[in-house]
């Protein structure tokens, strides 16, 4: 809803009751909404996103609060970026039609005590790494969508477990949305966009070029039968390392949909990884057969 919107001062809300009466006004005048949850920080991936429900004809809803129940006690929730002001400026330029930045005490009232857990999916990957996260990410985008009330809702491939865990809990629940996957937004070296590639010191920034063309290689020479899964997978962990890369959570070939590791090509498969480079933990992807390098 670019057009007539695009000159308008962009609002900022940040109480449930503001963001209600905003939302009827648009479901009485008819229109269609799109919902972008996002912890700010935001950069060309999320700003794809935004176009997306743009493209769509949709008024764009983009939500940035940055969500302490995803963050364990040793994760960097105090040091993650938060930069309101440049990211309001962002998406007024872009046509964005509201940001719902609610004050925590919004989301997470005084004794909050129901939580949303997904089961099955994260089991894998990232699950038992981050044992609190994707029931901290389920339950605040369950609050998202029902707050926002969205027809459509767009999330990236970059977190592609986190985009299965929100596809499953719409479904299960009956949420009545849309939930749209967008293929990940990369650098020219291939590194994909993310608000914590801002801890990446010059070095760090340089090397972490490494991680997708790996990720690339061991996909295509997978695709290709080059060798063995775990083969291919032992050697994609050794260059890792070789390049500074580590610990390394992990790096494994998966069923695209129910992201169990496969030891052989059948289904639609995707390459994970999540490995340290200094401080800083990356996380990417990529279907396997298909790469989405530039
Ligand atoms: P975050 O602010 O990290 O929670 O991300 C908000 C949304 O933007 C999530 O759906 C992410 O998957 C998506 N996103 C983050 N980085 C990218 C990227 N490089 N390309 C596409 N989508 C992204």
């Amino acid at each position: 809803m670019t057009t007539e919107n695009s000159a308008a001062i962009l609002p900022v809300l940040r109480k449930s009751a503001e963001l209600r009466a905003r939302i009827a006004a648009w479901r009485s005048a008819g229109d269609r909404i799109g919902l972008v949850p996002t912890m700010g920080a935001l950069h060309e991936g999320h700003l794809t996103l935004v176009r997306r429900a743009l493209d769509a004809g949709e008024r764009a809803v983009v939500s940035i609060f940055v969500n302490p129940t995803q963050f364990a006690p040793s994760e960097d929730f105090s040091l993650y970026p938060r930069r309101e002001a440049e990211d309001v400026a962002k998406l007024q330029a872009l046509g964005a039609d509201l940001v719902w930045a609610p004050e925590l005490e919004e989301m997470y009232p005084p004794r909050f005590s129901t939580y949303v857990r997904v089961e099955e999916l994260t089991d894998h990957l990232d699950g038992p790494h981050r044992p609190s996260h994707f029931q901290g990410v389920a339950t605040v985008v369950t609050k998202l969508l029902r707050q926002v009330a969205p027809d459509r809702a767009y999330f990236g491939e970059k977190d592609y477990q986190q985009l299965q865990v929100v596809t499953r809990l719409a479904r299960d629940l009956d949420l009545g949305v849309e939930i749209v996957g967008v293929p990940t937004v990369r650098d020219p070296d291939g590194l994909a966009l993310s608000s914590r590639n801002l801890y990446l010191s010059e070095d760090e920034r340089q090397r972490a070029g490494i991680l997708p063309r790996v990720l690339a290689e061991t996909a295509d020479a997978a695709a290709a039968g080059v060798a063995s899964l775990p083969e291919l997978l032992r050697a994609a962990r050794a260059a890792l390392t070789e390049a500074g890369f580590g610990p390394i959570d992990y790096i494994q070939i998966c069923d695209a949909e129910t992201l169990v590791p496969v030891n052989a090509l059948e289904r639609p498969a995707r390459i994970f990884v999540a490995a340290r480079l200094g401080k800083t933990r990356l996380i990417d992807n990529m279907p396997v057969g298909r790469s989405n390098l530039p």
